[in-house]
């Protein structure tokens, strides 16, 4: 069992901002800003590495991207944005299925990189 594909499948109810054939997003339950979107693929993978090895990856990965740039015109974010995925256990990751967090909504200043 996977929770984003129960919320991808509807079984557990979440807040969408955006949905294609091939990505949804929808609101962070505990929202770390006052923009706090998880962007994910329809497609079950675990994490980064699983879509890299994975042939249909590259597709979603776009669609991803466009879905992001999306959430972002949405949200009303033209002043910019944050965009993280963690991956495995040193990146933090809980949930099991790859998502994109998109933050905003704030002048974020915290920069790890
Ligand atoms: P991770 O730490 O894996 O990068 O991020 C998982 C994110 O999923 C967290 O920010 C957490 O708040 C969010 N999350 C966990 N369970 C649910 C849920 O049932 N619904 C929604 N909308 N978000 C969730
Ligand atoms: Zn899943």
């Amino acid at each position: 069992m996977c929770l984003f594909c129960d919320i991808i499948e509807g079984k557990i109810p979440s807040s969408k901002v955006y949905e294609n054939e091939k990505v949804l997003a929808f609101n962070d339950i505990n929202p770390a800003a006052p923009v706090h979107v998880l962007v994910v693929p329809k497609k079950h993978f675990d994490d980064i590495n699983d879509m890299a090895s994975d042939p249909e990856g590259e597709i979603y990965m776009g669609e991803v991207i466009r879905a992001i740039s999306e959430v972002a015109k949405i949200k009303g974010l033209e002043n910019g944005f944050r965009t993280i995925n963690n991956c495995g256990e040193d990146g933090g990751q809980t949930v099991k299925h790859v998502h994109f967090h998109v933050i905003g909504g704030l002048k974020l200043t915290e920069k790890m990189i």
